[in-house]
């Protein structure tokens, strides 16, 4: 019999074990934090790490710099996520979910007062700065939650109740569903010891992926309507009068990159939001590509970070003009790939013209 593909290929290294193991064994305060407008993932990953820590006899201070969406208040502990106000200044140890460079962590982490505590980085954006002082980076997982998984194994937290929950919101969010490129066998084995540990796939997609307001909706169709396509980069502006006119709230936006670029005639999309942060108005930058292209390396030019298929950088500027620069690089970046593509190919079939011929 062939070996399943899943076997031993994705886990927590030996070494990264005891390394963070070490870290949080002898630590008395522990303060986890993840990214700025918190998607699935990164509350999930924040809510698991809390439920292992506390099954190793720990009492973490859970932290995000933005309210998280009530959408998730159905994952254990949402309640006790506290603010930037709610973070000490000392701690025994720090750790990071889900962001890939210091600055995603917002205002819950100041480096006057944070920069001396260990910092212990658990993420899977492949644009990673590795700004830990122990980093444990795997962009092969499709999520934070998976990796958190593999963590539970390693640190024997059993994978239910509470833990599975959490855990499961983060691989179902961050995969559209088991819908995108990177959901492999390791994430449906996840997934599955998730769901054998209690955890719903279906109530987690009805909460997160299938739930709207009308006014979200209403702001969906007026963006739709005046979303624009050259160079197969398709993109779309969201406007602080936009969102106002139809009531829009902060998240109701979100998603519509993805769909955006689910238009057969494109292989990017984007959204440009205009949100006001600090005082300072800042565009939020939002890049989905099809399978095949990248839109991480212009994200990261740009100041940003993701993955190849997802990735972001916000940026300030007036909207119309940021959203004009970013898309001309985006196009650039899209012609390059599709050269290189076509390149590969044509080397490829001379490749097999010489075996054939
Ligand atoms: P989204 O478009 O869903 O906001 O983000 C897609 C991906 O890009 C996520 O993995 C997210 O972490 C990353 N991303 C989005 N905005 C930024 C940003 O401003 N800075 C960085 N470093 N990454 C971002
Ligand atoms: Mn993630």
């Amino acid at each position: 019999m062939t070996q399943p593909s899943t076997a031993g290929a994705l886990h927590l290294p030996a070494e990264m074990e005891s390394a963070i193991r070490s870290a949080i064994e002898p630590a008395q305060s522990i303060l986890c934090v993840s990214h700025v407008s918190p998607d699935g993932d990164a509350i999930g990953s924040l809510l698991g790490m809390g439920w292992i820590l506390r099954h190793l006899g720990k009492k973490p201070t859970l932290a995000l710099a933005d309210k998280p969406a009530s959408d998730f208040n159905y994952i254990p502990g949402f309640d006790r996520i506290v603010g930037a106000s709610g973070v000490a200044d000392a701690y025994d140890l720090i750790i990071c979910l889900d962001a890939s460079s210091p600055d995603r962590m917002g205002a819950v982490y100041r480096p006057a007062v944070h920069s001396q505590i260990p910092l212990l980085v658990i993420d899977h954006h492949i644009t990673n700065t590795n700004f830990g002082s122990l980093n444990w980076v795997e962009p092969g997982c499709a999520a934070v939650c998976q990796m958190l998984v593999y963590l539970a194994d390693g640190l024997g937290a059993p994978l239910a109740g509470n833990l599975s929950v959490a855990l499961l919101t983060g691989l179902i969010t961050d995969t559209l569903g088991f819908r995108t490129s990177n959901t492999d066998a390791h994430v449906l084995q996840a997934a599955m010891r998730l769901t054998d540990g209690g955890a719903h796939i279906h109530e987690i997609v009805a909460r997160t992926l299938q739930s709207r307001t009308y006014a979200g909706l209403r702001l969906w169709g007026s963006i739709l309507n005046h979303a624009q396509l050259d160079k197969r980069v398709i993109w779309a502006t969201i406007s602080l009068a936009q969102r106002k006119q139809a009531s829009a709230q902060d998240g109701d936006g979100e998603g519509l990159a993805g769909f955006l670029v689910s238009a057969k005639e494109a292989d990017i999309g984007a959204t440009f939001t205009e949100r006001v942060n600090g005082g300072q108005t800042v565009v939020e930058c939002s890049f989905r590509a099809k399978r095949g292209f990248d839109v991480s390396q212009v994200a990261l030019a740009l100041g940003g970070g993701g993955h190849p298929p997802a990735a972001g950088c916000t940026l300030t500027g007036p909207l119309d003009q940021v959203a004009a620069q970013v898309v001309a690089a985006l196009q650039e970046a899209h012609q390059k790939q599709t050269a290189a593509q076509k390149l590969a190919q044509s080397q490829l079939s001379s490749v097999g013209n010489g075996a054939h011929g």
